[in-house]
């Protein structure tokens, strides 16, 4: 069952839609991943951490989410343009590697810096290079249908032919006649009928690494077509949601609109959404202004930018401060402010623990419980959501001072209703691993006594020997009181 009503930003629409899914209580999540030729760096932190959030609230209001992640590993072209070298291929022969291997090392290098950050793995991570039969099949409907043309071996989309059927620039507003005439007339692109048009299939230059065989020349798929075969492949004709960053609406997804409306004789994607971009103090992050900081620099603060390290968690968190749709700027004093407020939610966690209950409840936590969800249902506001938790900070805090008063049952929902949002909604996790490790002991240890009792009660006295036999070997002391079982450590 469905229990919240999501409203998204659909840049499609330009609008606030309501998220219907296309099948009842199904979603489709497609979300352009990482190209594969370089260490993942603070840029690739806010699609994941904001999708991860899409996927993780989808699933809590009661869908079943499909989530495909891609990977770029074929090596699209410098500049995203259809000319120059491949990247993987280029970053091959510097390092003297096979570019799988350059591929499949950065792969690792991005899921363990995602792992850190707690983003959640998708359901199909499908690799490009794993779907050029897709994507060759995908390049030969379009062809069929008219709306692409061989050139020298390569393969384009036919973008002025398109633009008087459907329409070009719904997704980006960019005006055909308006591309042509600002683009240069580059090398090469003498193959190409009009300015605008872009490469489906490309015939392989001879030092090029990564080819594979098509019927039009042996050679590498364009850049686009990898994301509407793949998404086509495990989301179907028309799916819900496909996002990624702001900076891939054009040329990237508008392309995606162009070859997805004719291949499947539809635009496959209902809703649109898209992140918007970090900077760093005020500039756009790019490796010639030196501003260009990695995941991994940020975890041991080896940058000259950085004054310090910063922990996953709180650039987690300095991320979600910000709605994702909002520009993000990162300086060292917005990452410590981020972790000023992240610890003070860390702290009033723990002292949930240990509120006096009253009579009477002071405040009105159901409310608060409410303005959660109504924050997250509004386009995934969380800064909204987490000024909400700052305000259960405040009521925690003055519970604990008695200058408020709880109800047992309303701690119970205000704990119960925190953690969630913080944890399992945010994906923050607890304080520190040790603080994890002692919480997990206790319930462990109450489940191995549970199933003693439980033993005991049925007369099955062997396995409560059993378990009492093991335990004290391990060091743990169990004791029988009119209360029940209690357990210590044997110093
Ligand atoms: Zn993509």
């Amino acid at each position: 069952m469905i229990t919240q009503e999501l409203t998204i930003y659909n840049t499609l629409q330009k609008n606030k839609e309501k998220f219907i899914s296309l099948i009842p209580e199904h979603a489709g999540l497609y979300v352009c991943g990482p190209t594969v030729y370089g260490e993942p760096h603070l840029g690739h932190a806010r699609p994941a951490i904001t999708f991860d959030l899409v996927f993780r609230y989808l699933k809590h209001i009661g869908y079943k989410v499909r989530y495909v992640r891609n990977i770029t590993d074929v090596g699209h072209l410098e500049n995203d343009a259809d000319e120059g070298e491949d990247k993987i291929a280029k970053k091959a022969r510097l390092d003297q590697l096979e570019p799988m291997e350059v591929a499949q090392f950065y792969i690792d290098s991005y899921h363990k810096a995602m792992d850190k950050l707690n983003v959640l793995r998708p359901s199909i991570e499908p690799r490009a290079s794993g779907h050029i039969i897709e994507q060759i099949e995908m390049v030969q409907q379009i062809l069929d249908k008219g709306f692409a043309y061989i050139s020298n071996g390569s393969v384009y989309f036919d973008v002025p032919k398109f633009d008087q059927e459907f329409g070009y620039g719904k997704l980006s507003g960019r005006v055909l006649e308006d591309m042509i005439s600002n683009t240069r007339e580059l090398d090469g692109q003498d193959e190409k009928r009009n300015a605008a048009d872009f490469a489906l299939w490309k015939k392989a230059s001879p030092e090029h690494i990564m080819r594979w065989n098509s019927p039009w020349s042996i050679g590498f798929p364009g850049w686009h077509i990898e994301c509407t075969a793949m998404s086509t492949k495990y989301l179907g004709e028309h799916f819900d949601i496909h996002g990624g960053g702001m900076d891939l609406i054009f040329p990237h997804h508008e392309s995606e609109v162009c070859q997805s409306t004719v291949a499947n004789g539809k635009e496959s994607v209902k809703y649109w959404m898209h992140n918007n971009m970090i900077t760093i103090n005020g500039q756009k992050m790019g490796k010639s202004l030196g501003n260009f900081i990695t995941l991994n620099q940020f975890f041991n603060g080896d940058h000259a930018m950085l004054e310090r390290s910063y922990n996953a968690m709180n650039i987690r968190f300095f991320i979600m401060q910000a709605h994702y749709r909002g520009t993000l700027d990162f300086s060292n004093e917005a990452l410590i402010a981020a972790e000023k407020g992240m610890l003070k939610l860390n702290a009033a966690d723990k002292l949930i623990e240990k509120l006096p209950a009253s009579n009477n409840s002071s405040e009105n936590i159901s409310e608060w419980v409410k303005r959660c969800y109504e924050a997250m249902n509004d386009d995934l506001n969380t800064p909204k959501l987490i000024a909400e938790l700052f305000d259960a900070s405040r009521i925690i805090n003055s519970v604990k001072d008695g200058h408020l008063q709880l109800t047992a049952s309303d701690i119970d929902l205000l704990k119960e209703n925190f953690r969630l949002f913080y944890y399992d909604i945010l994906g923050m996790v607890p304080d520190t691993a040790a603080v994890q490790g002692e919480d997990v002991t206790e319930k462990l240890m109450d489940l191995i006594l549970e199933i003693r009792q439980d033993a005991k009660t049925n007369k099955n006295w062997g396995v409560a020997d059993m378990i009492r036999n093991k335990l004290t070997d391990a060091g743990i002391v169990v004791k029988d009181t009119k209360e029940g079982a209690e357990w210590e450590r044997k110093n």
